[in-house]
């Protein structure tokens, strides 16, 4: 060992014993920045010493794989290397090399952050990469998703030895091995399991020519057998496949293909795991297995001896025959694979914690991507708690989806089980940063927790709501949500149901018209138009689709339509968006132009207009700085600086007549109800209905809208 690897080792060491023995934290990161610093090549040198490695990377369930993955590989006592505790950037691997070397491991198994892997890669030059798929997750830190996988691929070109095993079932995961010359091993479920679809998706579009994608079938999220209609474009052929998927009481039963050879290998794999989900987990990780030079011959009894990290998934037994649920969830994907347990199971309470701090991404508006509706099917849902920093923006997401249930506001999970029915089962579902402390509690209580003697408390935060009048009108107020396939980035969903609800809710008979890529767009008796915020791409697509149609839209902003555009939706009104050399034209409605910045404006948003008694806050992520021609006026002022259209003249969005285009973005109408109330208003106005709007209760509403205030003017 060279002196400069030596001395930082030294040093990270007593960077563990500082952080662990005299500050009693973990020691995950700090000793691994220690040596990083005296050694920036540290991955590399402590690498080297290691015959064979693999890294995990992807969206959801990195942990998992590479926790199993690991076990496998050491199967037969072989001595790995690995992260498990989930420190998971530069400095986590870097701490569990240091840590490791006196044992002299052989093997590597590494889980990598997606933005890290750059980093990681060309110094470790692993065996194998294993990306598992692609969500939107933590946007105000990565970007948008093409980012994320720019970053992959040059990680990849940078380590051109490291074959990529990729789930090719994600036309996200798909497109980057297609954008490489390093071996790919694609993976997959090869045949439909009939799960439901998820609402979102996160690429609806071939990588190759941007013509929306075909499925034979979809798994969830973007997941499933896909080709592109107009230059074939498809799911590769499959070296690993799951066959013969079956649900049984005890979990899923599958067979994974090994199809590299002349005669195909079949390994049976049964689980103790009702989600789907862990089929690709376990199946990643056995290929990661076999990538990683370790024998499979264990690989079902390190599966069935397998114990997820830190509370996932667990069942806690309390006092009194309670029990408690704990799930982390991080992103709409994630989410709705435990809400699918929860539907599963027919639970009837339901604890939601959400946290906005750093490690969980600062924005919440992902929250309305995810399809909490689903809930609606249970048979008796009881009570639905929500906690975390943004309980309030959780709580009114609830309220939305309209669960015929009390809300509350809850601390923790002892304060949530004062609503629980005695005896009965509370399901929990954390973010990252809300998970931790769930458990926490969860393990304190196991041991000291009293089953209360009385009854459950009952709710006084809610009240069933009045039946209103019917308002007479000749034909429904229409809503028209443009292209929800393509722009649909940030939970623009929300608008739609603040739109929908508060009409519903004062008797305004409304119907919400969704036009999707590729259909015809009738405007004729339209009266609130939304165009939601979207990725790059997307924007490019939407507008291929919106230049034959420019009239359309013209006439209606000129006849004075009610029209909300946000982000992408927004950019896309005025004369064009410049990404670098390449121009999104625009449909020339609005006297605006934008071009893309290097930097991006990312953060928490107040902005001052007249639309709206009190600040409109929301939350921004875009590249593009707009400019707003010498005849428009800007929708507001920005309360916080170097935000809003371009961070530098403080405007915020524009308003020209009935049109409304911000970069405030995703749901901004739910914690702004005021703006949702303007456009129904306006909306009425033009179809000749003099009608003043009564007023809601709108109690959550305002707690979210002052918690979203507070962190814009004060962080
Ligand atoms: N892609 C556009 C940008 O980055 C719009 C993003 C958005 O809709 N938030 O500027």
């Amino acid at each position: 060992m060279n002196p400069r690897v030596r001395i930082a080792c030294l040093a990270a060491d007593a960077a563990r014993w500082g952080t662990t023995q005299l500050l009693h934290r973990g020691g995950g990161n700090a000793p691994g920045a220690v040596a990083l610093r005296l050694d920036p090549g540290i991955i590399g040198s402590l690498g080297d010493a290691l015959e064979r490695s693999v890294v995990v990377t992807g969206t959801n369930g990195k942990t998992t794989t590479t926790g199993l993955a690991a076990d496998a590989l050491g199967a037969r006592g072989e001595r790995v290397v690995c992260n498990r505790a989930g420190n998971n950037m530069e400095s986590g691997i870097a701490a569990a090399l240091v840590e490791a070397r006196r044992e002299r491991p052989r093997v590597g198994c590494f889980e990598c952050d997606e933005l890290y892997t750059v980093r990681v890669l060309p110094r470790l030059r692993p065996r194998a990469l294993v990306l598992l798929n692609l969500f939107r997750d933590q946007l105000d830190r990565y970007g948008e998703i093409d980012h994320t996988q720019d970053v992959i691929a040059e990680a990849l070109r940078r380590s051109p030895e490291t074959a990529i095993a990729f789930n090719a079932d994600d036309p996200l995961c798909a497109a980057i091995a297609s954008r490489v010359d390093n071996p790919g091993v694609p993976f997959g479920i090869d045949e439909p399991t009939d799960l439901e679809a998820d609402r979102i998706s996160d690429s609806r579009f071939c990588a190759q020519c941007n013509a929306p994608l075909d499925y034979a079938y979809v798994h969830y999220g973007q997941l499933g057998k896909y080709r592109c209609p107009s230059c074939g474009w498809e799911r590769p052929e499959l070296a690993f496949a799951a066959v013969n998927v079956s649900l049984t009481c005890g979990g899923y039963e599958f067979d994974v293909e090994d199809r590299r050879g002349e005669k195909v290998v079949r390994h049976h794999v049964t689980t103790r795991y009702s989600g789907l989900y862990m089929v690709y987990n376990v199946m990643a990780a056995l290929v990661a297995c076999i990538l990683g030079g370790g024998s499979v011959e264990h690989f079902q009894e390190v599966l069935d001896a397998y114990e997820p990290a830190s509370g996932r998934g667990k069942t806690y037994a309390l006092d009194g025959g309670y029990a408690v649920v704990s799930n982390l969830a991080k992103n709409p994907t994630g989410f709705n694979r435990m809400i699918q347990q929860v539907r599963a199971a027919d639970g009837r309470y339901v604890a939601l914690f959400l946290n906005d701090n750093d490690a969980d991404g600062h924005d919440v508006s992902w929250i309305w991507d995810i399809d909490l509706e689903r809930l609606r099917d249970l048979s008796d849902l009881r009570c639905v708690c929500v906690g975390g920093t943004r309980r309030e923006d959780m709580a009114v997401r609830v309220k939305y989806a309209e669960l015929g249930c009390p809300i509350e506001l809850i601390e923790g999970v002892e304060d949530a089980l004062r609503f629980v029915g005695a005896g009965e089962k509370l399901h929990v579902i954390a973010n990252y940063t809300a998970f931790p402390p769930v458990v926490a509690e969860l393990e304190r209580l196991a041991g000291s927790w009293a089953a209360p003697v009385s009854q459950a408390a009952t709710s006084v935060s809610w009240v069933e709501r009045a039946e209103p009048d019917e308002v007479a009108l000749d034909r429904p107020l229409r809503i028209v949500h443009l292209y929800p396939d393509a722009l649909n980035l940030y939970g623009d969903g929300g608008n739609i149901a603040s739109l929908s609800k508060r009409c519903a809710w004062r008797g305004i008979p409304c119907r919400v018209d969704q036009v999707l890529m590729g259909q015809e767009l009738d405007l004729s008796d339209a009266d609130i138009v939304l165009l939601g915020g979207g990725a790059d791409r997307d924007q490019l697509a939407v507008c291929h689709e919106l230049q034959g149609q420019r009239e359309k839209l013209a006439a209606y902003v000129a006849d004075g339509g009610v029209l909300l555009a946000i982000c992408g939706g927004y950019q896309l009104l005025g004369h064009y968006y410049m990404m670098g050399e390449e121009r999104v034209e625009g449909l020339h409605v609005l006297d605006v132009e934008t071009t893309a910045g290097s930097t991006r404006l990312i953060g928490n948003v107040a902005v001052e207009s007249a639309v709206c008694g009190q600040p409109i806050v929301g939350f921004e992520n875009h590249a593009g700085r707009t400019l707003l021609g010498a005849g428009e006026k800007p929708l507001g002022r920005a309360l916080v600086g170097g935000t809003g259209n371009n961070g530098e003249d403080g405007g915020e969005g524009v308003l020209h007549d009935g049109v409304v285009g911000t970069y405030l973005h995703g749901p901004i109408l739910p914690k702004n109800p005021g703006v949702t109330d303007w456009l129904i208003g306006r909306a009425l106005r033009r179809r000749g209905v003099d009608l003043e709007l009564a007023p809601l209760p709108d109690d959550l509403e305002q707690l979210a809208h002052d918690v979203a205030l507070k962190i814009a003017t004060h962080r």
